[in-house]
């Protein structure tokens, strides 16, 4: 491993974070042979994504939902089968994989001769980056350029404390030591949602506090509305338009005060264990800014053009500047950032970062909702396709949801497009795809795609802007 034991040394690019933002970067510039090293606090790279984000809530949506469909899909399928929940073997199966992926960056890291620099990163003044070492050693690099990828932190909720075990955040809520009884998710974004699927799946009674009148802002509203309708079926229980504005630690959990958001009188709401899933806050702690005069924006955000902060030779990307909090955004944000310091063309489209919810069904958009082209006054074309109608999803029961394509009324550029649906995040690339090259919504109609797949369903929603669905 080139796990650098530095005390000065000095590098084309200094890298201060060693997530999806910070690691890309460090690997790209290894490839374009520039000396990097990478700078991480934490015992492992990866940061937010590899550690306590992106891959183990997957791994426990995944083995939640082959639990819940033991219980309660095979049977329908002819399979008869009574699961018994080990929820300590469904937690070690969950680090392992995490370990594993985690080495695997160090591999790569090593491959291309990008330097691990263990510790905490403060920018010192122009071209100087400061690490002090777990155990208080303190070495000096010298770097032509310094990239931040220092990305985010769960955001509080006023008048609501952490509290181990019973008031938690993501992290908390990755490594619950039992099935809480009744689990209560505050905050209806993605985060929330897919760990309140991980234990309700699990046993749990989920009820989700929102401050909106809607879950997942971002969303198309017609497929936030579907998603919710799935949800509660699914048995979760919604209390939209609330806030929660105060926490009571008690013998057996939690008391939350919850109002109405337009005000009115309050409630008790009673759990053992709350998630607050309220969003995520960029991370800046203690990095020096101001010795090169960067200052964060009022949300705490590092304001960039093209990745250039207001400082010569520092770059920022990932969650802690502006745009999608994703890891492929942080990715590519990470290839651009290091070919523009490299000397060549780097660029990302905001408007081409897809998101995901890896629920079940799963939840996938690109480009434009059909609330934001309204505010836009832009004419678009709807074509839609219910995965009812899909063969691949009838022979699979799995007919819950549709695509959607939106295309401009004048050209049939597609603008948008939003599917709820099995695998919907898999089929979202294709839309990436045809969108990126400046796509119609009559090309992606007249390309042959795979029978029977479920995603014939994007095919027959492209199909729909112009009226001739066949299969509906
Ligand atoms: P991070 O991954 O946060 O990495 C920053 C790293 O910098 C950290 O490891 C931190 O320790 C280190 N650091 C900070 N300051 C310093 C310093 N001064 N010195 C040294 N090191 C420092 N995104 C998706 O795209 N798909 C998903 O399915 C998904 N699921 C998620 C699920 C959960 C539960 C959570 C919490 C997040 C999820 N995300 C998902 C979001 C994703 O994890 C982030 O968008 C992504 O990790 C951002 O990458 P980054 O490199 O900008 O920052």
């Amino acid at each position: 491993m080139a796990e650098a034991a530095v005390s000065s040394a000095s590098y084309d690019v200094v890298i201060i974070g060693g997530g999806p933002g910070g690691y890309n970067a460090a690997i790209r510039a290894g490839q374009l042979g520039l000396r990097a090293a990478c700078i991480e606090m934490r015992d492992t790279l990866g940061g937010t994504c590899l550690n306590v984000g992106c891959m183990p809530s997957k791994a426990l949506l995944h083995a939640s939902e082959l639990y819940e469909m033991a219980g309660k899909g095979f049977a329908g399928l002819g399979i008869e089968v009574s699961p018994k929940l080990n929820l300590a073997q469904m937690m070690d199966q969950k680090s392992e994989s995490v370990t594993a992926l985690t080495k695997g960056i160090e591999f790569l890291f090593k491959k291309n001769k990008v330097d691990w620099v263990r510790g905490r990163g403060r920018i010192a003044g122009p071209g100087q980056v400061e690490v002090t070492a777990a155990d208080g050693a303190v070495s000096t690099l010298t770097a032509k350029n310094i990239v931040i990828a220092t990305g985010s932190e769960p955001t509080p909720l006023p008048g609501v404390a952490f509290e181990d075990g019973k008031v938690v955040d993501s992290t908390g809520a990755l490594s619950l030591p039992a099935v809480p009884k009744h689990l209560i998710v505050v905050g209806a974004g993605i985060i929330g949602l897919e760990l309140g699927s991980v234990w309700r799946r699990l046993g749990a009674q989920v009820t989700v506090v929102e401050f909106l009148d809607r879950i997942s802002p971002g969303m198309d509203a017609d497929l936030a509305k579907a998603f919710q309708r799935t949800l509660t079926k699914q048995g979760m229980a919604f209390k939209l338009g609330s806030k929660v504005t105060a926490a009571r630690s008690t013998k057996d959990g939690v008391e939350l005060t919850v109002e109405p958001a337009a005000g009115g009188a309050a409630e008790t709401l009673k759990g053992d264990v709350v998630l607050v899933a309220i969003g995520r806050r960029p991370y800046t702690e203690g990095l020096g800014l101001e010795s090169v005069g960067v200052a964060p924006d009022k949300r705490g955000f590092l304001d960039n053009d093209h990745f250039r902060t207001s400082a010569d030779g520092v770059w920022v990307i990932g969650d802690v500047t502006h745009g999608p909090m994703l890891a492929h955004k942080a990715e590519e944000d990470a290839v651009a950032v290091i070919e523009l310091i490299a000397g060549k063309a780097g660029h990302v489209d905001y408007n081409l970062v897809p998101s995901v919810v890896y629920s079940s069904p799963e939840v996938a958009w690109v480009g434009q909702t059909e609330e934001q082209l309204k505010a836009a006054g832009v004419a678009y074309k709807v074509g839609k396709f219910p995965f009812s109608a899909n063969s691949r999803a009838k022979i699979n029961h799995e007919t819950d949801g549709f695509a959607k394509v939106l295309a401009d009324a004048a050209t049939d550029r597609i603008l948008g497009v939003h599917i709820m649906g099995p695998q919907a995040g898999e089929m979202i690339g294709e839309a990436c795809v045809a969108m990126a090259f400046g796509g119609s919504s009559e090309d992606v109609a007249r390309i042959c795609h795979p029978h029977p797949t479920r995603s014939e369903a994007v095919k027959q929603a492209a199909m729909g802007v112009e009226g001739w669905t066949m299969q509906a």
